[in-house]
């Protein structure tokens, strides 16, 4: 278990380091912006959606590597999806993350790297942020969400 968190730690500080994706993208045709006050991470996810399919998706913003890293996997998970199936993906993250006593990863591959914040609360809402984020975006022009309204319980 010790070996395992260690991977995805590191996974995690890759991430950050190099993070996928950040970049403005110049013909997106929606976009959010996210903002957890709790942390101060701050990012805006870009989207290129044709008939229904996520084309193309990019991030931009600042924050800790927590939320860094979940946006640049986010971005690299779910181009190419339809934005009915990254909503799905969205669900099952947020479950993981938010289901309370059932930590469930199914499908989520490495995404199931951050199921280890479960136990620290703030910083869930770090790891879902980009996800909130994209949900948002995927509603309309341009959207604002902020984590604030959401509160998590500690897993037990
Ligand atoms: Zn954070």
């Amino acid at each position: 278990m010790a070996e395992l968190r260690e991977l995805y730690q590191e996974m995690i500080m890759e991430h950050n380091k190099s993070p996928r994706n950040f970049k403005v993208l110049a013909n997106a045709n929606r976009s959010a912006e996210g903002f957890n006050p709790l942390c101060g991470d701050r990012l805006t996810i870009y989207l290129r959606v044709e008939s229904d399919r996520i084309e193309d998706v990019a991030f931009q913003g600042s924050g800790c590597a927590i939320s860094k890293a979940s946006a640049s996997m986010l971005t690299t998970r779910v181009k190419g999806l339809t934005t009915v199936e990254a909503r799905q993906l969205f669900e099952r993250f947020h479950r993981m993350l938010a289901g309370g006593s059932s930590a469930d990863s199914t499908g989520l591959e490495k995404l199931a790297v951050f199921s280890g914040v479960r136990q620290f609360p703030v910083r869930v809402k770090c790891a879902t942020l980009a996800w909130h984020t994209l949900r948002a975006g995927l509603e309309g022009a341009h959207q604002v969400v902020t984590t604030e309204e959401e509160s998590y319980e500690p897993a037990s």
